[in-house]
């Protein structure tokens, strides 16, 4: 599933080609949508943003047409008229001047008023975004020492969308690793320190994999080992999917193990 950083790239994307610009034309797939997506031809696109792994695209006016890509869903940018070749269902197409944006296979899509956001029911249980401009790592720690969410499994935690919302399962097992910290650890059993630590690591590791295309591992061993040859599948990550490899840092194994139901990557010597 794509994460916070991969949906605000997409953002950026038909942001820089659609914003500014008049909708042309538009298809929708879910039929139920087709009358409210009329509306939206001639419509200025004023923004293109995201909260958490939801995508919002906001028209002059007050409209806002939201997405949630789920396991599959995927915006492309194409030049207008031109369209990839891939077999998966067309959802949405918005046309502007000299682009389309396309949305396949996602199928939480909905056409909503922006004073409707803040209930909208995905949207309102979301914590604060951790890719927003504003959001600092002190915002993070005192979320950390929170009571709702101190005392439960960092595992945990780090895949809840009303803790920080983009996080998702690559990013835990990349930030505790960057941290490290243990999965089976709870806010409330460390000092201050380390605290601010997790909570500087957490923000870091966001916005690098937001920067850099979803590469979360450390920047000197990325350039060491791109120098070296090896494809961006060996050197993006520090410990996702890597299990039974060399720890880049301390040589160790790195293990897999299941945590909240999903796969985790972590280094016994380095986390505890
Ligand atoms: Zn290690």
């Amino acid at each position: 599933m794509p994460e916070g950083p991969e949906v605000r790239r997409e953002a950026d994307a038909i942001g820089r080609v659609l914003i500014g610009k008049k909708i042309a034309e538009i298809f929708v797939q879910p039929a139920c949508l087709k009358r409210f997506a009329r509306r939206l031809v001639g419509q200025q696109v004023v923004e293109v943003t995201t909260r958490g792994k939801a995508l919002l695209i906001s028209f002059q006016n007050g409209r806002v047409l939201y997405s949630h890509n789920q396991l599959y869903g995927r915006w492309v940018v194409v030049p207008k008229g031109k369209a990839p070749n891939t077999n998966r269902t067309l959802r949405i197409a918005l046309t502007g001047d000299t682009h389309s944006a396309l949305l396949y296979s996602a199928t939480d899509i909905a056409l909503l008023d922006e004073n409707d956001l803040e209930t909208h029911p995905y949207l309102r249980k979301l914590g604060p975004d951790v890719l927003s401009k504003t959001l600092s790592w002190r915002q993070i720690s005192e979320r950390l020492c929170d009571k709702r969410f101190s005392g439960r499994n960092i595992s945990g935690l780090y895949l809840d969308q009303s803790f920080l919302a983009g996080l998702g399962n690559y990013l835990r097992s990349e930030i505790l690793f960057a941290a490290g910290v243990s999965p089976a650890s709870r806010p409330k059993d460390f000092e201050p320190a380390r605290l601010n630590e997790l909570a500087r690591r957490t923000l870091l590791i966001s916005l690098r994999a937001y920067k850099t295309g979803g590469v979360t591992n450390h920047p000197d061993t990325v350039r060491i080992m791109r120098k070296a040859g090896h494809p961006k599948g060996q050197y993006r990550f520090a410990v996702f999917g890597r299990d039974k490899r060399d720890c880049y840092r301390c040589g160790d194994k790195i293990r897999r193990i299941t945590a909240n139901g999903r796969r985790l990557y972590l280094c016994p010597s380095c986390q505890r």
